[in-house]
This record gives structure tokens, C-alpha cells and sequence, in this order.
């Protein structure tokens, strides 16, 4: 067994060498420079010494060129392990400055056992040279070092160079990605408005036409013929919504989505929200049950995008409650307004409570194709509160039903300041 001294200022080189020579019986102490190398050494000399080269405060050529000035120690093998100092000029400098190894990393472990095994025999024996001729002269020394250092400098300004040209082909890379993304996401942007223009027109028209022939305006209509063009009207309503919530995430997304807050009367806007959706009191084995408090004061806050949070809580209700209650509850307190939205339909497991605000988000086994739905209501609906400075909160049991609880401030949503304020 040997006492070892391993010098490196890599903490993890250390450990690499501590777990390989404890490994074969040796004990090791460790320095993390030349300085601190030289200062352990004077107290008590080890058997060998392990150096890197690059170390800040003392390096490995000049710990070497002390130790073998060392009278103590000066005989005691100093291997140099090094992964920077690689050139042949490095080694000739280690080794006339009186290293007894010049190993260059990386090495497998079994043949750096066999040279540091290798080094210890020969010292015992007594059989390793001595150390070759250090009386290098310090002009001759000073030359030889300044010139190992300056082709460390070369090298890592040409490593740097290379860092940085390998960077700047990232970032142009980066930048050309980015250039794409932001062409393709405004054309989507476009194509999207467009698409949803071009079909929510004709889709009016439609649905305007089927409103006139139920109304009898062209004549008498049978029960069944009724009955066809009411299911007609109701797929066309559906379809009129989906294409909405489309072009409602891309306004939002867009931020063309501007706010247009004033007082509101929350049973007007209540009634008015009612009367959009006829279908509310229309669902076979649905009671549909709404509940205002009394003398409620206006509310500042923007009535379109409340509407639209309204519907889409509805149509979400009607759509998950096959029989059953649905109920709008509006109460206040001292901070604002409360809309409670309940059903007692089929419920949300509790798994999925956390992400149905997430856009294209459906809880896969209740969406069957029946009910339809794209998973963009209820994202909506919370941008559109957080825009209202409001909020939505759900509180679901599944099997029983589902209540969403929206929030909304007295002050309404903070005043957009005029331009020369
Ligand atoms: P979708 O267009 O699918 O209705 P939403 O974003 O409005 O999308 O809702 C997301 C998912 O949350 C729905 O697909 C459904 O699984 C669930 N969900 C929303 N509202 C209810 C409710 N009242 N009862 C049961 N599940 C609901």
C-alpha cells in the first residue's frame, strides 16, 4: 500500500482517482493546486504525486520544477496526468523539468494502474532513473514555458473560434425557425378569419331561411316536414358555434379581442342570454331553473364576452346532462358577482378536473360523438375572465353533476388608459 498525492483542481478528477487507486490499496490525499500540493508534501512527503497541468495559483510544470528543487522531496516520482498539455513540446518541457510520467487522458484504467504500478516498483527497487538533468537554466525554462502557454492560448482561441462560428450557425438557424413559425402562424391566423367568414355567411343565410319555413312564411308546413327542418336548424346552430369558438380563440390569441366594458344589468343580460338559447328550455327531461337575486346593482364589465362565458357554460350543461336540473344562480357579495352553473348530469372524474381548461382538452370516454364538442368552451371561457379580471372555478362529482362558479370584481376589468394620461 502507498501514500498518493493527487493534484487537480477538477474536484471530479480527484474522485476518478481516489475511487482507482483506493480501489488497489492505496491511500490518497488530494491538493486542488501546485500551492496547496507543495505546502501537504513539506508536511508529509508521499510515496508518488499525480498532477494535472492547468491548475490556477500554481500549475503543474511549476509544482513540478519546485518539487524537484525540493531537497525532501526531490526524489519522490511526480507523474503528470493531463488532458490540455497534449503536444509533444509539453512533454519534452515535463519531462526536463524532471517528471518521471507524462500520461495524457484519457487512459483506460487498467493501463494507468500498470504505469503508476509500474513507476512504484521501479522507485522501490530503486531502479528509477533519476530525475533527468533539472538544472534547466531559467532563461531556457521561462522560454520553454511561455512558448507551452502560448500554444494553450492558440488552442483555445481556436476552440473559441470554433464555439462561436458553431453558435452563430445556431442562432441564424434558430432565427430562419423563428421567421417560419411566425409566417406560418399568420397565415394560419388569416386562413382562419377567412374560413370562418366564409362559412359562417352562408350558414347565417341558412339558418335565417329555416326560421322563415318553420315560421310558416312559405306555407303550411306537416309535422314532419317540421320536424326535419327544426333538427336541420339545431345541427346548423351547432355547427354556427363551433366555427364561433374557432374564431373567438383566434381573436384572443390574436389580442383582437378588445374590451368593451360598461354598466351592465345582470337580469337583462341574464334574459337576453336565455333568449339565445332556446334549447335550454327545450332538452325532453331537463328542468332548466334560473335564480337572480334581488335588486342587484350594475356591474361594470363587458356584456358580450359575459354572454358568450354564459352560453358556453349552458351549452356545456345541456350537453353533459341527458335528464335532469340545470340551474343559473346569480348572487353578490361585498367583492362582486357570483354566476353559479349547475347541472346534475354526468359529472367529471376527478383525473380530469385539472386540465379541462386546457385547450382541445375532452374527457375522452364521456365525449362520445353524439355530444360533439371540439375542447375549446371552457379554455375560452377562462381567457375570457381572466380578461375580465373574473374567474372560473369548478366543483364536479362524478355520476352527480358539475357546478362552475364564475367571479366577477365590482370594478370590473382594469381601465385601459387614455393615450395622454
Ligand atoms: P367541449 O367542446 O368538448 O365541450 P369544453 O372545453 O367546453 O369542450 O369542455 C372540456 C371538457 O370538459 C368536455 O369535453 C367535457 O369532457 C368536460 N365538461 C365540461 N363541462 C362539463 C359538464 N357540465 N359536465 C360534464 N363534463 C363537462
Amino acid at each position: 500500500m502507498s501514500r498518493f498525492l493527487v493534484v487537480d483542481d477538477n474536484p471530479q478528477n480527484i474522485y476518478q482517482l481516489y475511487v482507482l487507486l483506493g480501489g488497489h490499496g492505496h491511500t490518497v490525499e488530494s491538493a486542488l493546486n501546485g500551492e496547496e500540493a507543495l505546502a501537504k508534501a513539506q508536511q508529509t512527503p508521499p510515496d508518488v504525486v499525480i498532477t494535472d497541468v492547468l491548475m490556477p495559483i500554481m500549475d503543474g510544470f511549476t509544482l513540478c520544477r519546485h518539487w524537484r528543487a525540493d531537497d525532501r522531496l526531490c526524489s519522490i516520482p511526480l507523474v503528470i496526468y493531463t488532458a490540455t498539455y497534449t503536444d509533444t513540446e509539453d512533454e519534452e518541457l515535463a519531462l526536463s523539468l524532471g517528471a518521471t510520467r507524462f500520461l495524457i487522458k484519457p487512459i483506460e484504467p487498467e493501463e494507468f494502474m500498470q504505469q503508476i504500478e509500474n513507476v512504484l516498483r521501479q522507485h522501490q527497487s530503486g531502479h528509477l532513473h533519476p530525475p533527468p538533468d533539472t538544472s534547466l537554466q531559467e532563461p531556457q525554462y521561462l522560454k520553454m514555458y511561455n512558448e507551452a502557454l502560448v500554444r494553450k492560448l492558440e488552442d483555445k482561441i481556436a476552440d473559441l473560434e470554433r464555439e462561436v462560428a458553431k453558435r452563430q450557425q445556431t442562432e441564424e438557424a434558430l432565427r430562419q425557425a423563428k421567421e417560419r413559425a411566425e409566417v406560418a402562424n399568420s397565415v394560419k391566423s388569416e386562413f382562419l378569419a377567412m374560413m370562418s367568414h366564409e362559412l359562417r355567411t352562408p350558414l347565417h343565410v341558412i339558418l335565417g331561411y329555416a326560421d322563415l319555413l318553420l315560421e310558416n312564411t312559405f306555407g303550411e308546413l306537416s309535422s314532419g316536414q317540421s320536424d326535419v327542418l327544426v333538427r336541420l336548424r339545431n345541427n346548423g346552430r351547432v355547427l354556427l358555434e363551433r366555427i364561433s369558438l374557432v374564431l373567438d380563440l383566434r381573436r384572443l390569441e390574436d389580442g383582437r379581442f378588445p374590451l368593451e366594458v360598461s354598466e351592465v344589468s345582470l337580469p337583462l343580460l341574464v334574459q337576453q342570454v336565455e333568449d339565445e338559447m332556446p334549447e335550454l328550455r327545450q332538452q325532453p327531461g331537463v328542468r332548466y331553473i334560473r335564480t337572480v337575486a334581488a335588486s342587484l346593482p350594475p356591474l361594470r364589465t363587458d356584456p358580450g364576452k359575459l354572454r358568450l362565458v354564459l352560453r358556453n357554460l349552458l351549452s356545456n350543461a345541456l350537453k353533459f346532462t341527458e335528464a335532469g336540473t340545470i340551474s343559473l344562480k346569480v348572487t353578490k357579495n361585498d367583492q362582486g358577482i357570483e354566476i353559479g352553473v349547475s347541472d346534475t348530469g354526468i359529472g367529471i372524474r376527478a383525473h380530469a378536473l385539472p386540465h379541462i381548461f386546457d385547450p382541445f382538452y375532452q374527457v375522452t370516454d364521456v365525449n362520445t360523438p353524439q355530444r360533439g364538442g371540439v375542447g375549446l368552451g371552457l379554455h375560452i371561457v377562462k381567457r375570457l375572465l381572466d380578461l375580465l379580471d373574473g374567474s372560473v372555478t369548478v366543483d364536479s362529482q362524478f355520476g352527480s353533476g358539475s357546478t362552475f362558479s364564475v367571479f366577477l370584481p365590482w370594478g370590473g376589468p382594469p381601465e385601459t388608459l387614455a393615450e395622454d394620461d
